[in-house]
This record gives C-alpha cells, sequence and structure tokens, in this order.
C-alpha cells in the first residue's frame, strides 16, 4: 500500500477516483479493497452502489438464457458439470426451434430485454451454427428481444456471420485470473479465450465476459481477473460465485460466503465503474434472498431470471418483485436496441 493510501483509506481514495471521475480502481487499489475488514463492509457496498447509480443509473437489465446444446462438452473446466469428461449427471441434449422460440417468448414475458442462447462446445460446429441460424432468424421473426450467444471459442467466419444475423452481443467468459486458468482448464488456454474476445470486441458485437469467483484462486488472484477485466472493457460483467457441481473436480471446494461474496461484487464494481455488472449463477448458495437484495444495493445492475444452465435459478417473479421493492426499473427493450 502507498503511504497515501494508507493515509486516507482505500475507500476515501475510491470515492474521489471513481465515484467522482469515473475511473475504475487499479490491481492493487482492488487488493485493499479485498483486504477491508468486514466491518468496513457496509460502507464498502453504499461506496458501491452510489458509483453504480451515478455511471450506469437505476435501470436494471434482465436477461434470460437457454440452453441450446447441454452437456458432452470435450473440455475440462473443473468447475463445469457439461464437461463430457466428468461423472457429472448433466446428459447431452439438444433443444429444437420450436422449444428455443417459447423460451425466448418466455424470457420476454418477464420484461427482459436479453435473450442468451448457450451451447456446451469448445466451438460452435456446421450443426450447431445451422441451429443457431434457424433459431435466430425464427427468434427475430416471432419476439422482441435482443439476442446475445455463448457459443464457446470463435473462428474470424463465425464472428461475421453471428455479425449478419443480428446477434447484439456475445459472451465469453475469462473465468478467472490468467495466473489461475492452468488449475482451472487443461484442454485450452487463457490466450485462446482473449483471442475470441478480441474478434468479438473488434467485430461491433457487444462483449459480455465475466468469470467464477471462489474455484481456489488467491485474493491477489481475484484483483488480477478484476485488472483484466477491467483490460478488456466488456459491455456486460456476469459474476458467478462456484457451485460446486458433484462429479467435477471442484466438488469439494467451499462455497464463498455471503460477506465476502458481497465484497467481491463491491470491489469489481469499483474496477468497473460502467459496466453491466450482473447477478449470474451461484448466487442463491452464496448470497441466499436476502443477500441478493443487498447485492443490488451493493453495485450489481442486472440480473439473470428463471433457470440457469444446469442448476435451478430463483423463479422469474421473484427478482421482478425484488426490483420493485428496490424501486430499480427494468431496462427498457428499446433502451437497448
Ligand atoms: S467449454 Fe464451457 S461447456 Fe465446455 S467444459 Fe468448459 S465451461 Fe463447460
Amino acid at each position: 500500500m502507498t503511504a497515501t493510501a494508507e493515509r486516507l483509506g482505500i475507500l476515501t481514495i475510491a470515492r474521489d477516483q471513481v465515484l467522482e471521475r469515473g475511473e475504475g480502481l487499479s490491481e492493487q487499489q482492488v487488493l485493499q479493497v479485498l483486504r477491508l475488514p468486514e466491518q468496513r463492509l457496509d460502507e464498502l457496498l453504499a461506496l458501491a452502489h452510489e458509483v453504480r447509480m451515478r455511471w450506469c443509473g437505476p435501470d436494471v437489465e434482465v436477461e434470460g438464457i437457454v440452453s441450446l446444446k447441454t452437456g458432452g462438452c470435450p473440455e475440462d473446466c473443473h468447475f463445469c458439470s457439461q464437461s463430457g469428461q466428468f461423472d457429472s449427471p448433466v446428459r447431452a441434449a439438444w433443444l429444437d426451434v420450436p422449444s428455443l422460440v417459447e423460451a425466448a417468448k418466455q424470457t420476454a414475458a418477464t420484461g427482459a430485454s436479453e435473450f442468451c442462447i448457450v451451447a456446451a462446445v469448445r466451438g460452435p460446429d456446421a450443426r450447431l451454427m445451422a441451429q443457431v441460424r434457424a433459431g435466430v432468424a425464427a427468434i427475430n421473426a416471432e419476439v422482441g428481444i435482443n439476442i446475445a450467444c455463448s457459443l464457446g471459442m470463435l473462428t474470424q467466419d463465425q464472428v461475421d456471420e453471428l455479425v449478419s444475423l443480428g446477434v447484439h452481443r456475445y459472451n465469453h467468459n475469462l473465468e478467472t485470473a490468467r495466473s489461475h486458468f492452468p488449475a482451472v482448464v487443461t484442454t485450452h488456454s487463457w490466450e485462446e479465450r482473449w483471442d475470441t474476445l478480441r474478434m468479438v470486441r473488434e467485430s461491433g458485437m457487444e462483449v459480455c465476459c465475466g468469470g467464477i469467483i471462489g474455484m481456489g484462486e488467491t485474493i491477489e488472484q481475484r484483483a488480477e481477473f478484476a485488472a483484466q477485466l477491467a483490460e478488456l472493457d466488456p459491455h456486460e460483467v456476469p459474476l458467478n460465485f462456484l457451485n460446486p457441481r458433484p462429479g467435477t473436480p471442484f466438488a469439494e471446494l467451499p462455497v464463498v460466503s455471503g460477506p465476502q461474496a458481497l465484497q467481491t461484487i463491491a470491489a469489481f464494481r469499483l474496477a468497473l465503474p460502467r459496466t453491466i455488472l450482473r447477478f449470474a449463477g451461484g448466487r442463491e448458495i452464496t448470497l441466499g434472498d436476502l443477500g441478493a437484495r443487498q447485492g443490488m444495493l451493493g453495485g450489481i445492475n442486472a440480473v439473470i431470471v428463471g433457470n440457469y444452465l444446469t442448476t435451478l435459478g430463483r423463479p422469474a417473479a421473484a427478482d421482478i418483485e425484488m426490483l420493485t421493492e428496490l424501486q430499480m426499473p427494468i431496462k427498457a427493450l428499446n433502451a437497448t436496441l
């Protein structure tokens, strides 16, 4: 810690740097925030909330996701129950186009502006691209909602095709800090993921990139990850907390505690003042219902409604009700188109 930081305290510095000037915290500064004692948590959450309101406004982006192709992935991401390399109880399955359209309709009915089509693959093959092509066209014809895709690593031709289909956002998570990635995935590299993100960014599609906290990384690596995301500067960051799945190599890892999860969310908000920061998977087991509200008042400004990919999330109605109680309007579709 620098002498100035020690004298002023990191939250005083953050108030001026992030809240007033809109400049995210550096890696070292994020580390100081992550090391704050639990007694400072309320103060930290209040500042993160102020930053979110100042630089993003009160709107909350609501998104639904659907799994087009579930399970049987050849990769070995140690947290993932969809890997075909582990004994997780997730069976490989494909969704047909009418079911995809139905899921998009249900998502739109909750007031959501985003619908993300997800496939458990290393990257799309010809069959998957054909399904996506048909699915996107059918949704666009019948449902008014933005379409995002999450289909793994892409070639330049695939990036170009998604742009021509009108896909407006692409999700590809870096998952964790570069220095921790080899302990999480061995079948591909962090740099390969970064390459896809670079192509997506250059294509004009919005970049959605986040990761999972609680995969055995150190506090220093959490700060490193926040800084790497800040360098990428994605439009949206989905923050997940590990929900250890049976049969995966990370099945026995401890769950991140509620206070630590909230502290991490707030620290990431201070590193990424303008980003859509989304509560994603794992939130129920780390935070529970009460924590979900605290997160919305501690830097988060987007939620996923309904089911996650392999585990059940909170019902959509509960989330929408919570946003109403918090007087946070749902971001309208026309504001994002
Ligand atoms: S590439 Fe995606 S679906 Fe495949 S194992 Fe990794 S996280 Fe799971």
